[in-house]
């Protein structure tokens, strides 16, 4: 075997050390606005707002524009890209918005999922082609790290060795290109939490996945302490007659990442996978309380986890703007604490605190293109919205 390899040199080392230091600093973590316009078109559905670019952009500008006391707690924000183009109503740009707040904007670079030929209903996620261009030009225009999603599905005979290797490898490709661009990527490998399966089995598939990324991401000489890992928590699947408390789901999912992620690793950034926004909260704050080995910080990147309330306080109107603010700095102080083991729950009410962010059923290939599916009714859960980021 051969085992020729170059460092990246110091420079570019420090430069995207610096940037996943920044990102998980003690009591921060990430805001998850990178909604494709398809999925915001389903977050606007849901509060009766018609999906066009204005209030796209509104609603965008609702978010960054919030009291700089945000930042307290959001490090950096991934933006889609319409928003990293959009000015707010009095025309300074969206980045500048966040750079004024010291929040670092970010990116989600993946064009999405497409079927895997001769899988059970598998995917991996497309992109890679142009990759390095917009790179080079998401850093000109002000984002310092990106993100790229890939889907694992928990079935009998899923996720396959096809997919749990091919999502792997275009990981680590992307997040090499992202590194050869002076961008710090966020490695997500999502396993879907669609399914009956109890929790003994999430955690043995997500440390299956893991340790496939984390051995194709050294294939790729991919700098470690300058990416960050975006996973699951290790939750029993949405269907399972099993409940787990917050204390099981913090135990599997440490133990996962224990045996799995480098100590190398600068931060491991949960999304939230249609948990509620306490639930999510709780979650996190039992994962940092959790006793035993954690060389990472544990942190969030949460899209509906939150923005639910936020969503649901502004519903369109302009003179709501400032109590969805307030919404989105209550979610953002709870995680803040959460990521330090310091939530107690139920501690900050919000709107939509204890709404389930889970509908089932849109896991499935070629069933969830953006744009597809139709937001759940107030009382059903927003799961589905998770397989169309
Ligand atoms: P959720 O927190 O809504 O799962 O989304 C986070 C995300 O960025 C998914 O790619």
């Amino acid at each position: 075997m051969t085992t020729y390899f170059n460092y990246p040199s110091v420079e570019l080392q420090e430069e995207l050390k610096k940037i996943a230091n920044a990102i998980v600093a003690p009591g921060k973590g990430i805001l998850a606005a990178d909604e494709s316009t398809g999925t915001m078109g389903k977050r606007l559905q849901d509060i009766g707002v018609e999906n066009n670019e204005t209030n796209r952009r509104n609603y965008r500008e609702l978010l960054f524009n919030t009291d700089p006391a945000l930042s307290e707690n959001i490090s950096g924000v991934i933006l889609y890209e319409e928003t990293l183009y959009q000015k707010a109503a009095d025309g300074t740009p969206m980045v500048e918005l966040l750079n004024k707040r010291g929040i670092i904007p970010g990116i989600k670079v993946d064009k999405g999922v497409v079927p895997l030929m001769g899988s059970e209903d598998e995917c991996t996620t497309q992109g890679l082609d142009d990759l390095a261009a917009r790179c080079a030009q998401y850093k000109k225009d002000g984002c310092h790290f990106a993100k790229w999603r890939c889907v694992l599905k928990i079935g009998k005979n899923t996720p396959s060795y096809q997919s749990i290797l091919e999502n792997a490898n275009v990981l680590a490709r992307y997040a090499s290109i992202c590194q050869s661009q002076r961008i710090v990527p966020i490695v997500e490998p999502e396993v879907l939490p669609d399914g009956e399966h109890n929790l003994d089995r999430a955690q043995k598939v997500t440390e299956t996945v893991l340790a496939a990324v984390y051995k194709a991401l050294n294939d790729h000489h991919v700098y470690l302490e300058g990416t960050l890992l975006k996973p699951n928590m290790v939750t029993a699947g949405q269907s399972c007659a099993t409940k787990y408390t917050a204390a099981d789901i913090a135990k599997a999912t440490v133990t996962a990442l224990q045996r799995t992620v480098p100590a190398a690793v600068p931060g491991i950034t949960f999304l939230s996978g249609g948990q509620s926004e306490e639930e999510a909260s709780v979650n996190l704050d039992a994962i940092n309380k959790y006793i035993g080995k954690k060389p990472w910080a544990l942190t969030f990147s949460y899209g509906r986890a939150l923005q639910a309330s936020v969503l649901r306080a502004w519903a369109g109107k302009p003179e709501n703007v400032a109590a969805g603010r307030q919404e989105l700095l209550k979610r953002a102080k709870a995680n803040g604490l959460a990521c330090q083991g310091k939530y107690v729950a139920g501690s900050i009410p919000s709107l939509a605190s204890a709404k389930s962010n889970f509908a089932n059923g849109e896991a499935s290939l070629g069933k969830y293109a953006a744009g597809s599916v139709v937001g759940a009714g107030a009382d059903a859960s927003l799961f589905v919205q998770n397989h169309a980021y």
